[in-house]
């Protein structure tokens, strides 16, 4: 019944893939009509074949999205995808392993540990050091950087809990970090006053002696300052945070530090950008996600823990419906890890890795990173003003009487190239232009500028 429907798929795939360029970016359905649209086709009583889906759906997906893996996206950190790691996401659904535990997918444990052995590698860790785990992106990761430092700084915690424990915790990031962090002090029961925004500097990276001074305040008040977050290449503009002096500081106040290298982590791939992230190997853990900038589907993200200990205390469980561990050289991912039932996230980052070659990886994010410098100079020489400093390729600029959202708008309307605008924390609204795809050249950069011709 289902005869040639995976012809079908690859069909699809590659007319989408080869026609992309010339579709605009932008939906070209009425969003708002789609509801009433969907609820007309698909009552669910009549079965639908499986064939005449794929055409449907596929249709709605090319017409109803703004089309992240187009060429002219310069938006948020969304790639285009290797055809490779589509071939990975398959492979995950078709035979989908169950990865809550080693002894019902040790193969896909194993393809998982040796792609994350290598990526420890470039973080500067021994392979093997500490537990890594693929998640399903930077927020799951940064929920567990929390409960692992919780865990480490407060022996009892995982037991008793805060309250009984008397302690009033507190997370320091600079004013640009990412807001997972919010919500993440609130699953943990730590509320969202916990969340300590530390101003930046002139550069907008996370000011030291701010950071020393609230820290002073805060232990003086009584709060428990215990989690340090040095965020390497933030959301919104790139800028990567001094982690040298904040490891010190981390000494000094007993903090566990974190790394937040959600998009800039890929930086490590590159031997020529590797050193911008100098210190992420000094972090106690760090956060890095495959499907930011390593051209790889979403839901990929990546938690590295240089403690063992810590993630085992945060996770440690055991269940009596579950098979039992199988010794020292192995780890039941639900034991040291956030989710429990999981799916094979991490297939699709051991097949772009072994298509590539880490060289080649590294020429990938180079690229982009090339790109980005020539967008900003091309912005420099149409009479922009460049409004962050960073060595990735996340450009955010601006002139006199901008009127960005405006501005925004209508690139949007227009549909052909994708930019967001984003009001800088103390600052203006800026326009932000970020290279997200392998497949930008020169020209689609230079039609970018032309959008923003008025
Ligand atoms: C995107 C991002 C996150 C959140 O990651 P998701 O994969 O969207 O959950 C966290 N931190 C930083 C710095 C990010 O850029």
């Amino acid at each position: 019944m289902h005869d040639g429907i995976w012809q079908a798929f690859a069909a699809q795939a590659e007319r989408f893939q080869a026609t992309l360029r010339e579709r605009p970016v932008q939906p070209t359905l009425d969003p708002y009509a789609l509801r009433t649209e969907l609820a007309r086709r698909y009552d669910f009583r009549e079965p639908v074949p499986a064939e005449r889906l794929l055409e449907e759906v596929g249709g709605l997906l090319a017409e109803g999205l703004v089309q992240v893996t187009h060429p002219r996206y310069f938006g948020l950190f969304n790639p285009s995808v290797l055809p490779v790691t589509v071939l990975g996401e398959a492979l995950a659904a078709l035979y989908n392993p169950q990865m809550a535990v080693w002894s019902h997918a040790p193969a896909a444990c194993e393809l998982e540990h040796r792609a994350l052995a290598a990526l420890q590698g470039l973080i500067g860790w021994d392979p093997g050091e500490g537990l890594a785990n693929f998640t399903s992106g930077g927020a799951e990761s940064n929920v567990s950087a929390l409960q692992c430092a919780l865990a480490w700084r407060f022996p009892g915690w995982d037991r008793e809990g805060l309250t009984a424990l008397g302690l009033r915790p507190t997370v320091y990031l600079s004013r640009d970090a990412h807001h997972s962090f919010v919500k993440a002090a609130r699953s943990a029961g730590l509320g969202t006053a916990a969340v300590r925004e530390v101003p930046v500097d002139a550069a907008r990276k996370l000011d030291p002696a701010a950071l020393e001074r609230m820290l002073d305040q805060d232990r003086a008040a009584g709060l428990h300052p215990f989690l340090l977050v040095a965020t390497l290449g933030a959301t919104g503009t790139g800028v990567i945070d001094p982690i040298g002096a904040l490891r010190g500081f981390a000494d000094r106040y007993g903090l566990w530090l974190h790394a937040d290298a959600a998009w800039g982590g890929s930086a490590l791939l590159s031997p020529a950008l590797r050193h911008h992230l100098a210190g992420i190997e000094s972090a106690d853990s760090v956060t890095w996600d495959a499907h930011k900038w390593m051209s790889v589907p979403m839901g990929s993200g990546m938690f590295f823990c240089r403690h063992a200990e810590a993630a085992r205390l945060a996770f440690a469980i055991s269940a009596a419906y579950m098979p039992p561990p199988q010794g020292e050289e192995v780890v039941d991912p639900y034991t040291t890890s956030a989710q429990w039932s999981r799916r094979h996230i991490g297939l699709k980052v051991f097949m772009a890795m072994a298509e590539l070659g880490l060289d080649g990886y590294g020429r990938l994010v180079e690229g982009q990173a090339r790109l980005g410098d020539y967008l900003r100079r091309r912005l420099l020489a149409t009479g922009w003003t460049l409004a962050n400093e960073t060595p990735l390729p996340v450009v955010c600029f601006h002139r006199e009487g901008l009127d960005a959202p405006g501005l925004v708008a209508r690139i949007h309307r227009e549909g052909a190239t994708w930019i967001s605008s984003l009001a800088l924390p103390g600052g203006p609204t800026v326009l932000r232009a970020c290279i997200t795809s392998y497949h930008s050249t020169e020209a689609d950069v230079e039609a970018l500028l032309a959008a923003l011709v008025p």
